[in-house]
């Protein structure tokens, strides 16, 4: 398996390359020192389950950078979660901040455990073990969790909950929250209304007119994505999750597939497609996947059938795959950028907290599209200026920017 951790380093040492940040900046060593997190925490929490036995678990928040800002990111409940993927995805949310343009750094959190096998009291218990042990370093303008795979509203308000209890009333400390207690309007969608905003440049760039989408994924980002592609007219052929995968040449029904998976628990079985093997390959024009890490690897990259991909998970693409999909000429909308969204909200959420001061839907989304639109220009330009890839582009910018504020922030 692809180490995500080595590979996101070997991205930033490339792209470092082309920003001459040696010439620039000699002496300082900006890679090495954006290279190591700023502060690892790992523990173990013990739970006592509802018949009364003992289970263990391993815990993490990494956080990365803080240089532009408090530490943000999401928290993953998920069997494979390890130091090195959280390493990974807090490296990249420093990025994501960086590029979008708000005031945060990164950070990530995650549990190895999968939340499907607790139950909701077992799974509020942890939660709440896991807040009480990072009380002192969450705060709103130290680093702010946020929901992430495996994670929703509901264990946002019990961080929050928690916080409160051992600290003070700070609807600010968390991210992605209930709307009843402070959460954003429009921010359990931005994520995948994010992806389809970057993928209506990437067709425009690409003069796609009538085209097809094929989504990986069916949680948040995914099912969100393909509601809003039904919402804009757009046909969405082919969808997959952890219990299989559907097709239909005519369009998938999400609305009704929304209903069907909340009524069985997968997507397995849905009447209003056929099942088949593999959605990454299947014939369509543009694919989202919104999965899990490494999803387009060597083994299927080469059957990719799209022309454009844009990322809703984060490292869903292998450096190997990459290479790939440049020389087939796929056009790549890159993780950091297409699936910003939600953090956008979430900075959002964070200054409607701060003001007391709350916000109509239709607001936070014309702020979300805005920001999108001018990271993606701005990607797109650097990326055709320089003859460098998106996904380069994307990390050269947000480098360039965590490294311009190190600098000026002087010696530390
Ligand atoms: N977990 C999401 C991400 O990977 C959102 C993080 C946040 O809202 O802070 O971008």
């Amino acid at each position: 398996m692809s180490n995500v951790f080595e590979n996101a380093v070997k991205l930033v040492r490339e792209t470092s390359q082309i920003l001459e940040v040696e010439r620039r900046y000699p002496g300082k060593q900006l890679v090495e020192r954006f290279i190591v997190p700023d502060k690892v925490i790992m523990f173990r929490a013990t739970l006592q389950k509802d018949d009364g036995t003992m289970d263990c678990f391993l815990c993490y928040r990494v956080q990365h950078c803080d240089m532009l800002g408090p530490y943000k990111g999401g928290i993953r409940f998920h069997p494979q979660v390890d130091l090195d993927e959280v390493k990974a995805l807090s490296l990249w949310m420093t990025l994501k901040t960086a590029l979008v343009e708000i005031p945060f750094g990164g950070a990530k959190g995650g549990i190895s455990v999968d939340p499907a096998s607790l139950t909701v009291s077992e799974l509020e218990r942890l939660v709440r073990k896991y807040t009480h042990r990072l009380v002192n370093d969450i705060s709103p303008n130290i680093d702010i969790p946020a929901p992430d795979m495996g994670t929703s509203s509901r264990e946002m308000a019990w961080i929050y909950d928690e916080y409160r209890k051992h600290r003070e009333v700070a609807r600010a400390v968390v991210t992605g929250k209930p709307v009843e207690i402070g959460g954003s309007l429009g921010r359990k969608e931005a994520t995948g209304r994010g992806v389809v905003c970057a993928m209506m440049e990437a067709v425009k760039d690409l003069h796609l007119t009538d085209f097809t989408v094929s989504v990986q994924g069916f949680g948040n980002v995914g099912s969100h994505a393909a509601l809003d592609c039904e919402a804009r007219g757009i046909k969405v052929v082919a969808i997959g999750d952890v219990t299989g995968n559907l097709y239909s040449a005519n369009g998938i029904n999400i609305s009704d597939l929304v209903k069907f998976r909340e009524r069985t628990g997968g997507i397995k079985g849905f009447p209003g497609a056929e099942a088949v093997a593999d959605v990454l390959t299947c014939k369509c024009d543009v694919l989202l996947p919104c999965a899990i890490e490494n999803a387009i690897r060597v083994d299927n990259a080469e059957r990719i059938q799209a022309k454009l991909i844009v990322e809703g998970a984060n490292g869903p693409t292998t450096p190997e795959a990459d290479a790939i999909l440049k020389r087939k000429g796929v056009l790549v909308v890159p993780d950091i950028l297409a699936n910003a969204g939600g953090v956008i909200v979430s900075y959002f959420e964070w200054v409607q907290n701060r003001e007391g001061f709350y916000w109509e839907e239709e607001e936070v989304n014309q702020r979300l599209f805005q920001r999108l639109q001018k990271a993606y220009r701005r990607v797109r330009e650097f990326a055709e200026e320089k003859k460098v890839t998106p996904r380069q582009a994307a990390y050269c910018l947000a480098l360039d920017k965590v490294f311009r504020a190190t600098v000026a922030r002087g010696v530390q």
